[in-house]
């Protein structure tokens, strides 16, 4: 795994010297919606800590920011009005995982039928 980069685009959000569209805050996590939405709610659920994807996160970081971070998916699709329809959060890891930002992101996306699981063509 590559280590961490402090001039990816999601730590430049973290310190402010980017705007985002805030949907939520909490000591553990940022949350804001993605620039290029690919439903109807498409926000990124971000740690505040310096974890490359969801592998460095499980491995390296503290019961605290896991329960934080999982409890502030959950208060996202509750904010988002798409919980009781249904929501899908994906997390990219690596090259496989076509991630294109090194800090680890949980997309929630709903709003919306999401369709089939992944992509047919590859
Ligand atoms: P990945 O492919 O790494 O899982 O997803 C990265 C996501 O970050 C993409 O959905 C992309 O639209 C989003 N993104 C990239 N740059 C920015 C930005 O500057 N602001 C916001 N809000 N989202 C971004």
């Amino acid at each position: 795994m590559a280590s961490y980069d402090d001039n990816n685009i999601f730590a430049k959000i973290l310190r402010g010297d980017i705007p985002c569209h805030k949907c939520d805050e909490d000591d553990f996590t940022l949350s804001f919606h993605d620039i290029a939405p690919q439903a109807p709610v498409h926000v990124l659920v971000i740690p505040k800590g310096r974890y490359v994807d969801y592998t460095d996160f499980a491995s390296n970081a503290s019961a605290a920011e896991i329960a934080g971070f999982a409890k502030a998916i959950q208060r996202v699709a509750e904010k988002t009005g798409i919980s009781e329809t249904g929501y899908r959060i994906i997390s990219n890891i690596g090259v496989n995982g076509h991630q294109e930002v090194p800090h680890l992101h949980m997309h929630v996306i709903g709003g919306a039928p999401t369709g089939p699981m992944l992509s047919k063509q590859g």
